[in-house]
């Protein structure tokens, strides 16, 4: 193995040995002057012992670890981390049905395959890499997927150009490694939608909500819903299915609502019950009246970074306190935070907080996560990210 070598400074070892997949450019001996980033490194510890294997990047997390065993980073050893990587979906059992084309196949650290995302709609599957590393390898890594997955997959769409670092300069461009096709209806529990892998919005749809479809289904029967932040409109076709009286659709991007409409038309074609707005949310809630008795709130994420978390909390106080002041008695609000740097216990007191601002009485039914196929390495708990709680406002 011709990789280079990187070497810890004395007793920096310590998050690595508790198999911490990233090590701090901080926690590094000298780094040789012609590394190129995306290179595959090996690192020893201050005696020379062998510690883990990974891509270099340049910035404060320097090696993204592949692997804590001394081995090649090849072909094989890729189609052996997604085999295992599918296996998990089959145990879950989101892979392997004809009514369910749609997970998450690889999500990161969660897969110990940190900077590499994979989202399968259909025979496509949609691959983001957020590394340079993951971007090296992408060739090799779209042959794995295809000979993993056995027949099932036929084309590999890259989309990178937003989430490679600005700074690596590569200019990559959207398109097919594999095959090309144009079908683009996939199926997430026996409904269907439009996958825009070409514009929309991460790989093209969100799939860490289908759980949380699901469940709202169950509530939908004989409610009026208001589905705010509708993007493609998931939560609106699942409430359609569970039997809601009327669905609205709210977003603020023309776009997102015409990807809404078409989907609701793919399922339910001219239905009446669903209308869909191109409007900003906060404006929304305050014109509208109390007709609604099941909203969702899911919004974009207020925090990217840990330094904006003040202000991303106060943003979900002020979004949640219009929906506890405009809900019906008897209602129930589906409402959710994807910010990675607010953390579940932060989020709850935000949405306690607007509870107490609307005097209601507002008990916890249920405490929402991300779905099983983006899944957390419990060596990784920067990994969690999306939470959510379901209330009934009395
Ligand atoms: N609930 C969606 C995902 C929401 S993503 C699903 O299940 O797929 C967040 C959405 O919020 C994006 O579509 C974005 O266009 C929209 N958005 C962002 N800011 C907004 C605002 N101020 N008002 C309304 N929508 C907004």
């Amino acid at each position: 193995m011709a990789y280079n070598t990187l070497y810890l400074k004395k007793g920096k070892d310590e998050s690595l040995k508790r198999f911490h997949p990233w090590v701090f450019s901080g926690a590094l001996q000298q780094i040789p002057s012609d590394l190129e980033e995306g290179s595959i490194v090996r690192v020893l510890d201050n005696d020379g012992k062998f510690i883990a294997v990974g891509h270099w990047q340049i910035g404060s997390i320097a090696v993204r670890v592949l692997s804590f065993d001394d081995e090649e980073i090849n072909f094989d050893f890729w189609k052996r981390r997604l085999k295992v990587a599918d296996d998990v979906r089959r145990s879950i059992g989101v892979a392997g049905r004809a009514d369910n084309t749609t997970y998450r196949m690889v999500h990161g650290e969660g897969d110990n395959l940190p900077g590499l995302v994979i989202d399968r709609y259909g025979s496509t599957v949609v691959m983001q890499a957020h590394s340079v590393g993951m971007h090296a390898c992408r060739e090799e890594i779209a042959k794995a997927i295809v000979d993993v997955m056995n027949g099932e997959v036929e084309n590999v769409y890259y989309k990178s150009e937003t989430t490679l670092p600005f700074k690596a300069d590569l200019n990559q461009e959207n398109g097919f490694l594999i095959g090309g096709s144009k079908d683009n209806v996939a199926l997430e529990n026996g409904l269907k939608f439009h996958v825009d892998w070409l514009k929309g919005q991460k790989t093209g749809f969100f799939v860490d909500q289908r759980d949380n479809r699901s469940l709202l289904e169950h509530y939908a029967k004989g409610r009026s819903v208001l589905n705010m932040f509708c993007y493609t409109g998931g939560f609106s076709f699942y409430a359609m299915r569970g039997g809601a009286k009327l669905v609205h659709s709210v977003d603020s991007s023309a776009k997102a609502i015409d990807l809404t409409n078409a989907n609701v038309e793919l399922n339910f074609p001219g239905d009446e019950r669903h209308k869909a707005y191109a409007e900003d949310a906060f404006k929304y809630l305050e014109a509208m009246g109390d007709q609604y008795d099941l909203i969702i709130l899911d919004p974009p994420a207020f925090a990217k970074h840990k330094d904006a978390l003040r202000n991303a909390l106060r943003g979900y106080t002020k979004l949640n306190a219009k929906a506890f002041e405009k809900i019906k008695p008897g209602g129930i609000l589906f409402t959710f935070s994807c910010s990675q740097a607010v953390n579940k216990d932060q989020f709850r007191m935000a949405v306690f907080t607007a509870a107490a601002q609307s005097g209601r009485s507002v008990r916890i039914l249920h405490q929402l996560h991300q779905p099983a196929d983006h899944p957390i390495n419990i060596y990784h708990p920067e990994g969690e990210y999306l939470k959510g709680l379901v209330l009934y406002v009395e």
